[in-house]
C-alpha cells in the first residue's frame, strides 16, 4: 500500500500518519522530520534547509525529491510508504509518479480559519515525536505519553504560519485536482476528533 497524506499544515497529518503506519505496519516517511533531525544535528543538508524551513518556505524541490527516492529506495519500502509531507507541489508530484507512484491520497481536509489556533497551541515531543495541544493538556512541559521534554517548533508561530497556510494554498492545493484526475483522492473531514478522523482513514482504506 503506498499512501500519500495531503492536508494544510496543523490539519494532523503527522498524528494520523502515526495511527495509519502502526495499524498498517508501513514506514513512516515525513519530510519535516528528516530537515528537521538535519537540522538538530547539523548536517551540512541541515544548515542548508534551516532558513528556509524557519520562514515556513519550502526547501528546494531537487534536494527534497532526491532526498525521498534515497529513502524509498531502502529495503522497508518495499510493502509500501506513507507519506507525510511530500508531495508538496507538482513538481515533486510528477517526480514522485515517475518514481514510485501512490496507490491513494488521503486528503485531510480542514477549516483554514482554525489552523492558526491549531498551530500555535501545538507541543511536539522531542523524543516520541509525539504532537499535542496546550488545549488539552495545558502548559506543561512533559510529554504526557513518554515523560520527555515536550518543545515548540521553531516554525509554530503565528508570523511564520501564516507563510505556511500561503504556500499551501499557492502550491499544494493545486495537488488536490491533480490526485482527483488520477481518481486516488479520497477526503476526510480533519475537524473531528483524532480518532473520529482516523476512523474515517481506515473506512476509506478498506
Ligand atoms: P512539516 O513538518 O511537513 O510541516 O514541514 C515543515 C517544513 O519542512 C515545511 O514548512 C518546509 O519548509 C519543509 N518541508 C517539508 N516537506 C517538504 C517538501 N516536500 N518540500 C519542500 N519543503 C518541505
Amino acid at each position: 500500500m503506498k499512501i500519500i497524506l495531503l492536508g494544510a499544515p496543523g490539519s494532523g497529518k503527522g498524528t494520523q500518519a502515526s495511527l495509519i503506519t502502526e495499524k498498517y505496519n508501513l514506514p513512516h516517511i515525513s519530510t519535516g522530520e528528516i530537515f528537521r533531525e538535519n537540522i538538530k544535528n547539523q548536517t551540512p543538508l541541515g544548515v542548508k534547509v534551516k532558513e528556509v524551513m524557519d520562514s515556513g518556505n519550502l526547501c528546494p524541490d531537487d534536494l527534497t525529491i532526491e532526498i525521498v527516492k534515497d529513502r524509498l529506495s531502502k529495503e522497508d519500502c518495499k510493502g509500501g510508504y506513507m507519506l507525510d509531507g511530500f508531495p508538496r507541489n507538482l513538481t515533486q508530484a510528477k517526480a514522485l509518479d515517475e518514481f514510485l507512484a501512490p496507490d491513494i491520497v488521503i486528503n485531510i481536509d480542514v477549516d483554514i480559519k482554525k489552523i492558526e489556533h491549531r498551530i500555535v497551541g501545538r507541543r511536539s515531543c522531542s523524543k516520541c515525536k509525539g504532537s499535542f495541544h496546550t488545549d488539552f493538556i495545558g502548559n506543561t512541559e512533559i510529554c504526557p505519553d513518554c515523560g520527555a521534554k515536550l518543545v515548540i517548533r521553531k516554525d509554530d508561530n503565528a508570523q511564520t504560519v501564516r507563510e505556511r497556510i500561503n504556500v499551501y494554498q499557492n502550491q499544494t492545493s493545486p495537488l488536490i485536482d491533480y490526485y482527483t484526475a488520477q481518481n486516488k483522492l479520497c477526503s476526510v473531514n480533519g475537524n473531528q476528533e483524532i480518532d473520529d478522523v482516523f476512523s474515517e482513514i481506515v473506512k476509506v482504506l478498506g
